[in-house]
C-alpha cells in the first residue's frame, strides 16, 4: 500500500511543526508546499468566511500536488465590534499592516469600553481535502477578552491583548499552555480525527499504486 501524504498550504514552521507533531503517532508524511516547490505560491483570502478562506487555500493545490490536502484559516472576533477583525485579523490596519499595527488599532476601537464587553473568541477552520475530492473541514474556538494592555511575551499576533477565559492571562503569558488549550489545537485534535478516518479509506484499492 502506497504511503500516504499530507500537503500543508501553510509555508509557517512554527504550523508545520506544530502538525506534524499533533499527527506523529500516524502513517503520513506531513510535507509543507513550500518543500514541494510551491513557496510563494499564495491565493487571495477574499471569502465571507475563514471556511471559505481555508477551502479556497485547499483547493488552489487541487490537481497539483499528489496526497491529502490541508488549510487553515483563523480570526479574532470581538463582539463589541461585531465580530470585526475576523477575517481580516492578518490585515486589520490596512495594505502594510503588522501586529504591532493592528493590536494598536484594535485598542483605539475599544477605547473606553469596559472589561464585561471587551469579550472575543478566537476561531480556526482547517479545510482537508482528500485524494478522491471530498472536503472536510473542523473548527476550534477559545473565548477570553481583549485586555487594556499589552501583557506577555510569548505568542505571536493579538497574543499579548488576548485574555483567555478561566485563566487571566494572555496568550502571551501562558507560554507552552496556549498549545494545548487554544482554538488553533482545539481544531488540531479534531484533525486528527477525520485524519484518521480519511486513512482508513485505501484510495490506492482499485488502482495500479497499490
Ligand atoms: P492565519 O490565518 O493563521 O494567518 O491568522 C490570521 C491572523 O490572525 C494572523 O496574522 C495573526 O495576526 C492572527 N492570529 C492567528 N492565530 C493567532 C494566535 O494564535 N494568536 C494571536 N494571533 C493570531
Amino acid at each position: 500500500m502506497k504511503r500516504r501524504s499530507l500537503i500543508l498550504s501553510t509555508g509557517n514552521p512554527n504550523k508545520v511543526e506544530e502538525i506534524k507533531n499533533i499527527l506523529r503517532n500516524l502513517p503520513i508524511d506531513v510535507i509543507s508546499k513550500d518543500k514541494i516547490g510551491f513557496k510563494g505560491f499564495e491565493v487571495e483570502e477574499d471569502g465571507n468566511t475563514l471556511e471559505e478562506n481555508a477551502i479556497k487555500k485547499a483547493q488552489s493545490l487541487v490537481g497539483k500536488v499528489d496526497g491529502i490536502i490541508m488549510a487553515d484559516d483563523t480570526g479574532l472576533f470581538v463582539d463589541h465590534l461585531n465580530g470585526e477583525p475576523g477575517i481580516n485579523s492578518a490585515r486589520y490596519s490596512g495594505a502594510n499592516a503588522t501586529s504591532e499595527k493592528n493590536i494598536i488599532k484594535l485598542l483605539n476601537k475599544l477605547e473606553d469600553v469596559p472589561m464585561e464587553k471587551r469579550t472575543a473568541t478566537f476561531k480556526t477552520v482547517i479545510a482537508l481535502i482528500t485524494e478522491k475530492g471530498n472536503i472536510i473541514t473542523v473548527t476550534g474556538e477559545c473565548k477570553g477578552y481583549i485586555g487594556f494592555e499589552l501583557r506577555g511575551n510569548s505568542g505571536f499576533g493579538y497574543d499579548p491583548l488576548f485574555i483567555v477565559e478561566g485563566y487571566n492571562k494572555t496568550f502571551a503569558e501562558l507560554g507552552d499552555i496556549k498549545n494545548k488549550i487554544s482554538h488553533r489545537a482545539k481544531a488540531l485534535d479534531k484533525l486528527k480525527v477525520e485524519v484518521m478516518n480519511i486513512l482508513k479509506d485505501d484510495v490506492y484499492e482499485n488502482s495500479s499504486d497499490k
